[in-house]
């Protein structure tokens, strides 16, 4: 996979740059698998070069991922490098887990090649180390992301805090919420990520899975921990009837549109327009409940 392009190239208008399928973390929730990481195309970064060449110059918003992008080390920083030299217009934002960039010199690298106003989206799964480094499978990965983050900040980078939330951390949201308050109050926004069950998450999803509505009332003191903090909240892949009404400002269409699928029950939904869905997986895996809203007061 080079990038998400399914319309002609003069339509693109957000793109994925899928940079490498390696990562350093192996999260039990991730929505690739541990195999799919470590399958290796040597000619996959001279596609993805080529690739960028033929894109058009308006692309409105470019995703950068993985895998963990970062960790194509000299060919990321090529990559940033011709993004950023084409696309002067364009939205940019990097999905990393952030370890990266607790390396100063990599670090200092690699903000050489970023683009003015990128977002760096970086899952801090926990503010309790054991918990973040259970849900990564790697020791070590909590003081590394933080440490990552800290970075960040100090450079005005625009940081966004994401919490997927699984069984693993559903307990320990309020106290992530203040860990986040305290320590990182420059923070861009946080979102609470509801999980996409493909991969290691679909794998896990007997231990992991959390109805979404129980998602939403556990995260709900959080949510307000740090809005009332100054610090702007979404609700990633939530559907609307799991989230209270007052709430419903929070919540992101932020499934890819190829990607979204409803339930049968929804067809009878007033909100069905304004509400994201699901990802086709989680929708065929979990069969969510759903409660069509009749008439929004
Ligand atoms: S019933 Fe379906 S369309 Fe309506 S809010 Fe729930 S998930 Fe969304």
């Amino acid at each position: 996979m080079i990038g998400n392009g399914s319309e002609g190239m003069e339509e693109e208008r957000e793109i994925d740059i899928f940079v490498t399928n390696k990562c350093n973390s192996n999260c039990i929730m991730c929505p690739m698998s541990e195999g799919s990481r470590r399958k290796n195309n040597p000619e996959h970064i001279e596609e993805l070069k080529a690739y960028i060449r033929e894109l058009p110059k308006d692309v409105e918003y470019i995703n950068v991922t993985g895998g963990e992008p970062t960790l194509a080390g000299k060919d990321f920083l090529e990559i940033m490098h011709m993004l950023k030299e084409k696309f002067q217009h364009s939205g940019f934002q990097l999905l990393t887990n952030g370890r990266s960039a607790a390396d100063n010199n990599f670090l200092n690298a690699m903000l050489k090649e970023m683009p003015d106003g990128i977002r760096y989206a970086i899952p801090l799964h926990c503010s309790r180390e054991e918990v973040h480094d259970s849900i990564t499978q790697v020791k070590g990965s909590f003081r590394q992301t933080v440490c990552g983050i800290s970075n960040l900040l100090k450079h005005d980078a625009k940081v966004e805090i994401r919490i997927v939330v699984s069984s693993r951390n559903i307990d320990y949201l309020k106290d992530t919420a203040k860990f986040i308050v305290e320590y990182f109050p420059g923070v861009f926004c946080v979102n609470f990520v509801a999980m996409e069950m493909m991969g290691n998450a679909a794998k896990n999803r007997e231990i992991l899975w959390v109805d979404y509505a129980e998602v939403f009332k556990k995260a709900k003191t959080a949510i307000e921990i740090l809005v009332t903090s100054g610090i702007d909240v979404q609700l990633y892949n939530f559907p609307l009837c799991a989230v209270e009404h007052d709430y419903w400002r929070l919540a992101a269409k932020s499934i890819t549109e190829y990607k979204i699928r409803y339930m049968e029950a929804c067809d009878e939904c007033s909100v069905k327009p304004i509400c994201g869905g699901f990802f086709v997986s989680t929708q065929k895996v979990m069969h969510p409940e759903v409660h069509p809203v009749k008439e929004v007061k």
